[in-house]
């Protein structure tokens, strides 16, 4: 019963908990902790649990690396990413918190706004990005840029009227702004939601407003980490490892959870009946669902049953050479696809006369049966290649490698009204949760590291209750 959590808890971070808990209370017996899951929210809650010598643990992860959707890998002098390293609003982001409280090191590059253009009718245009691009692109008329500029500042002032909507769509809906205004509203909230249109109109007014007031006022929007998602998980890993009490399971998915006698027993393909004091669920809710199959906890996860997540077509490719280098970064707002030369920011991803580009395009095949959406995909492969032909020419003959990725999970729970993230803790239910699925800061990544840096704390609070109980 020591361990039996209270439900009522805060589930703010308990910051002053993280890192300092439980000076003493090692001695007389560690927290053991399971965290199933080694993505980017497993790694981050093990590294703050880790750092303190109150706990013991696992972290289990089912396939033989670590990383989950930020797997990086490398090939032929390029670093590739299973998911993409952009980083929205660096100064505002969690990662600055993860920076100082885990003594992570990392740099990250802007990328340059100036190179950044969306592609409509065939024309390139600066994207309205700041001001200056405002007054340059062609996406909108004179009249149409005082609007946007004028909905830009209602945004950083905290008093644009779309946080009061339920969705975009209603917002848009009620708008008298020109449909080049309303299209660019539903193209942004898509590029940075990594949905298709008729999903962003379902995104939600508040969540919208909230997004873009941390992301005008930040100084650095769009950044990549150099070195990719590899300089962080490397640091996290490094952080678990230290602690002689921590270990982490590869290839050792969780198969089933048991209570018996206030503790957690886990079974995996290898090992039985696996006893933990507190377990941290850090994977997608489709798979939570799975491994709750037939416990008595499912019924608790029936809100989160039907939550859609969002996918897309992933196209990374490494040249031999530059061969262009015109943007960095081009939307084509009338295929739904968008090109990043990542490599034009993040110079370490390619070998030093290398360019590595990633094209993702949206997808937009939920009604779909299985032979439409194979036609539907191929159609799309066959429009990104013909924008990597419009844009690189020639591209093809130096090829170095490729990786496409049809359908790639970007974000466990789609961020529209109809979905609900899952809670750090639901009621009933003994168990954490994390993940970019759970509730937490920002959107993708952020939510994975925001949500691991809460769960933590709360175990790590628990801790110091514990502690100032016992003396
Ligand atoms: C193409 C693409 C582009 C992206 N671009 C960006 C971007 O630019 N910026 C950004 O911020 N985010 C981006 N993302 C999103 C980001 O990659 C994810 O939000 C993040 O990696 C999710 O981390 P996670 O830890 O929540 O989940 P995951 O990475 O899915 O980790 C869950 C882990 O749990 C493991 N697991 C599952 N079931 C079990 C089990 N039963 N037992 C043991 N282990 C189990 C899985 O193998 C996995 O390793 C992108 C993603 C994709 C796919």
């Amino acid at each position: 019963m020591l361990w039996a959590r209270n439900h009522t808890q805060s589930h703010t971070v308990a910051r002053s908990a993280l890192g300092c808990a439980s000076q003493y209370y090692w001695e007389v017996r560690r927290m053991k902790i399971a965290i199933i899951g080694g993505g980017l929210a497993g790694l981050t809650a093990a590294a703050y649990l880790s750092d303190n010598f109150g706990t013991e643990g696992t972290v289990f992860e089912r396939s033989p690396q670590l990383g989950g959707r930020a797997f990086t890998y490398q090939k032929s002098g390029f670093t590739l990413n299973y998911g993409a390293h952009a980083v929205y609003g660096i100064d505002r982001h969690t990662l600055q918190h993860m920076e100082q409280e885990l003594k992570l090191q990392f740099q990250s590059k802007q990328v340059d706004k100036r190179k950044v253009v969306y592609a409509k009718h065939g024309h390139l245009t600066p994207a309205p990005l700041d001001f200056v691009n405002i007054l340059k692109t062609n996406v909108l008329k004179p009249f149409e840029k005082i609007r946007f500029v004028a909905e830009i500042a209602a945004v950083v002032a905290n008093i644009h009227q779309l946080k009061n909507y339920k969705t975009l769509g209603e917002y848009l809906d009620h708008s008298h702004a020109s449909a080049d205004v309303k299209e660019l509203w539903e193209h942004l909230v898509s590029s940075n939601f990594f949905i298709a249109p008729k999903d962003a109109r379902k995104v939600s007014g508040e969540v919208i407003a909230e997004y873009y007031h941390n992301l005008f006022l930040s100084h650095k929007p769009v950044n990549y980490i150099l070195g990719s998602w590899a300089t962080i998980t490397d640091q996290l890993i490094e952080k678990i490892n230290h602690n002689e009490h921590w270990d982490i399971a590869l290839k050792e998915g969780v198969e089933s959870i048991t209570q018996e006698n206030g503790k957690y027993l886990l079974n995996t393909k290898t090992r039985q009946g696996l006893v933990f004091d507190q377990v941290i669920f850090a994977m997608p809710s489709q798979q939570v669902i799975k491994l709750l199959e037939g416990s008595s906890w499912l019924p608790f996860f029936e809100p989160y049953r039907n939550n859609t997540s969002t996918e897309v077509m992933v196209y990374d490719v490494g040249f031999s050479k530059v061969v262009s280098r015109p943007f960095h970064y081009i939307s084509d707002m009338d295929n739904k696809i968008f090109i990043s030369d990542v490599s034009a920011t993040d110079h370490t991803v390619a070998p030093p006369t290398g360019q590595l580009l990633q094209g993702i395009a949206y997808l937009n095949d939920d009604c779909m049966d299985d032979e439409q959406r194979k036609e539907y995909l191929e159609g799309k492969t066959q429009k990104m290649e013909a924008l990597f032909d419009q844009y690189y020419p020639d591209w093809r003959e130096f090829v170095e490698v490729k990786r496409v990725s049809k359908k790639a999970m970007v974000s466990s729970v789609k961020n529209i009204h109809e979905n609900r993230l899952v809670p750090s803790q639901i009621a009933e239910v003994p168990f954490l949760f994390c993940g970019d699925g759970c509730e937490g800061k920002g959107e993708l990544a952020e939510r994975a590291f925001s949500s691991g840096r809460n769960v933590a704390g709360l175990l790590l609070k628990e801790l110091a209750d514990i502690k100032s109980v016992a003396y």
